[in-house]
């Protein structure tokens, strides 16, 4: 068994989180110079000019990339051969997120109670923590700091097996179509399908994980990302809404096996400041 102390957890979390909100994945820069290179509308062009700007000064000057500098959500690969010492692993985690925020100057934007009072925690934690056990004694951890204007866009559907692929892009699309230039566009889809309620939500989550341009493994999931990703620039809401060829910079779709009479499918959008960083231990 392979032990680890819980402050590598800490400093490690710490330190995603910060570099998530201070530089772009190459990946996700990459993709905003293509856009820029094929959007058609001049006012589109200029605010692509204008997020690659944003994304180079907020690097060299180690600022946020945005104002909501997002919830914590952290999804970790923990090997069965690894465990914890000096305290719990999602203790660890809220450790690592209110460590970052305090070291970044990273905005607090977490209340405790939804229902009620929503008194603001003051450290951004807790974390959305979600863990899957794996082979091996390595433990990964991706940070994916959230913004609200994408994450409340988001939507998840029942939908009936008779509903089909069509009906499958047609939520997605109308999902896209609903949020309009609220998700900040131009935007990234994390679709995921099957399962549960609950795990066609975490799909999608954990399909943002995806290097943009990677297209699924599966040829035939691979050509139903294209057609999304077709389907949703057609409705030309472009950069920042103000109209234009490119809504979608990329589609990432999982899929799970599910019940005979089910076909959960949940959308999660995510904005132009596609922020994730990943680090192992
Ligand atoms: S949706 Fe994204 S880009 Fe827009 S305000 Fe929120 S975090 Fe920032």
């Amino acid at each position: 068994m392979r032990e680890i102390d819980s402050s590598e957890v800490t400093a490690l979390v710490s330190r995603l989180y910060q570099e998530a909100n201070f530089a772009l994945p190459p990946d996700v820069i990459a993709a905003l110079k293509s856009a820029l290179a094929r959007e058609e509308s001049p006012l589109g062009r200029e605010v692509l000019e204008t997020l690659l700007e944003n994304a180079a000064i907020a690097t060299s000057d180690r600022v946020p990339l945005c104002q909501d500098t997002g919830l914590a959500v952290v999804i970790a690969r923990i090997g069965q051969e690894a465990c914890f010492r000096g305290g719990s692993f999602a203790e660890a985690v809220d450790a690592g997120v209110a460590l970052a925020q305090e070291q970044g100057y990273l905005r607090a934007s977490v209340v405790s109670s939804p229902c009620f009072d929503r008194n603001n925690t003051g450290n951004n934690a807790p974390a959305i923590l979600h863990t899957e056990i794996v082979d091996g004694d390595e433990v990964s951890i991706s940070v994916l700091p959230k913004g609200a204007g994408s994450e409340n866009m988001s939507r998840l559907a029942m939908l009936k097996p008779a509903d089909g692929i069509s009906g499958l892009i047609d939520f997605v699309v109308e999902t896209v179509e609903l949020a309009g230039a609220n998700p900040c566009p131009p935007i990234f889809l994390g679709v995921g399908v099957g399962g549960t309620m609950d795990r066609a939500a975490l799909l999608s989550k954990v399909a943002l994980l995806r290097p943009a341009g990677t297209p699924n493994a599966d040829k035939r999931l691979a050509e139903l990302e294209n057609d999304i990703l077709a389907r949703v620039n057609a409705l030309g809401i472009g950069p920042g809404g103000f109209g234009g060829t490119v809504t979608c910079l990329g589609v990432a779709l999982e899929e799970f096996p599910c019940h005979i009479a089910s076909l959960p499918v949940a959308v999660n959008i995510q904005c132009n400041s596609a922020r994730r960083a990943t680090g192992s231990l």
